[in-house]
């Protein structure tokens, strides 16, 4: 087994090579190793490797296997981590990265603005005695004023669903280190390619690969990156043990992601802008919310950030529900669903589906009105998005 090494290339070149591992016969493309065990030559090399395994040693594909490990080492080096535990969504890496290293008596801040399975999991944190505080994302003052010696960990969305707020990572890394707490960033919204987490103090990073990490919609994943310890003595043991293991098959997608992952999400990133520009002054929207756009609360925080407004535009519909439901059955090209990051454009109305389990004064609390509604950007020709956007909201 050879590991290609692409430490210190760009971005670009260390999402095609990096972590590769190659068997004795040399094949060019990354291996699948759909097994689920490992066999060991002597009873004294079982003994050995339930010791402690090397980088190259693997015991049961529920602890870890060679394609997920490929994986692993290549987001790591595209984020900037030490390491990366691989999971089966993006959903067990929240998990994994919170009940991991969390105790009853603990006590975590957490933005509200979140995904509704990531408020599950911090619900279930508090039902197992971990206090949770919850703080508006964007207000540096309720995050001071909610953080405490021994807080243990933060966690936010760097980019919030649906309504696209950004939260200044690094003021908040900063306050957040000042009383020993671990920055836990989701960072789905603003995709490993804008991300610049690592270098504004997250020390821990949250991926749904299901997005744009795979890029086509095809398979569930999620990854957690991190230092090396707290990877391998704090993340592993609580994922090896619990189950949230990825398949193999599943890494080798996600491997195949990265390698076009730059060029989609910059392209897809280029058309929401074109798109969000187009649309700005549109007499059938109230707002368009876009980070890309200078009229964003958090404009210049976005640029700062992540470089990029990203790959999904929040648009407000004048006329409410009745309205934004007749654009969305209008659409000809984008689809209604609710995933993102695909090749696909996708629309999402998620006072309905997404967020709709939420109380009408939760909902109003985080924005989510009637009239709104989520893109997530594909890859087609942005013109033609447009054209589908204009005539939809035309009716
Ligand atoms: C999709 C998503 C998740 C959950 O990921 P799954 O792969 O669906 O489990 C978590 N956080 C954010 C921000 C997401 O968009």
């Amino acid at each position: 087994m050879s590991v290609t090494s692409a430490k210190g290339l760009h971005p670009r070149t260390q999402a095609v090579h990096h972590g590769t591992r190659r068997s004795q016969y040399g094949e060019m493309a990354e291996a699948i190793f759909l097994t689920q065990g490992f066999v060991y030559d002597s009873a004294e090399q079982a003994e050995a490797r339930f010791q402690g395994t090397g980088d190259d040693e693997f015991i049961y594909a529920r602890y870890g296997n060679p394609t997920s490990r490929m994986f692993e080492d290549r987001i790591a080096a595209l984020e900037g981590t030490e390491d990366a535990f691989a999971t089966a969504s993006g959903m067990a890496a929240v998990n994994g990265a919170m009940f991991s290293m969390c105790a009853p008596g603990d006590h975590v801040v957490a933005a509200r603005a979140l995904f509704g399975s990531c408020l599950y999991v911090l619900d279930l944190l508090a039902k197992f005695g971990v206090e949770v505080s919850y703080v508006d994302g964007t207000d540096l003052d309720q995050w001071r004023a909610a953080l405490r010696p021994g807080t243990r960990a933060v966690f936010f969305e760097s980019v919030s669903n649906p309504r696209l707020e950004v939260i200044d990572l690094k003021s908040v890394a900063d306050m957040a280190h000042a009383v020993g707490a671990t920055v836990v960033v989701d960072n789905v919204f603003a995709t490993p390619v804008f991300s610049r987490a690592v270098d504004q103090g997250a020390d821990v990073i949250v991926y749904s690969a299901t997005k744009h990490i795979d890029g086509g919609g095809r398979a569930l994943a999620g990854v957690i990156c991190g230092t090396r310890d707290y990877i391998r003595n704090t993340v592993e043991p609580y994922l090896k043990h619990t189950g949230g293991a990825i398949s193999p098959f599943h890494s080798w997608i996600m491997l195949n992601g990265l390698t076009t992952m730059d060029l989609r999400v910059r392209a897809q990133a280029d058309s929401a802008l074109t798109i969000a520009r187009a649309l700005q002054d549109h007499p059938g929207l109230s707002r368009v919310i876009y980070p890309g756009l200078p009229d964003h609360p958090q404009h210049d925080l976005a640029m700062a950030q992540m470089g990029s407004g990203g790959t999904m535009i929040a648009l407000e519909v004048a006329g409410g529900k009745d309205a934004a439901f007749a654009a969305l059955d209008r659409l000809r090209i984008i689809r209604i669903s609710n995933n993102l990051g695909d090749a696909k454009s996708i629309v999402t109305h998620p006072a309905t589906t997404t967020h709709q389990r939420l109380s009408d004064e939760a909902k109003a609390h985080l924005g989510i009105t009637p009239g709104l509604l989520r893109i997530s950007i594909g890859l087609e020709d942005a013109q033609d998005l447009i054209d589908d956007l204009t005539g939809a909201l035309a009716g």
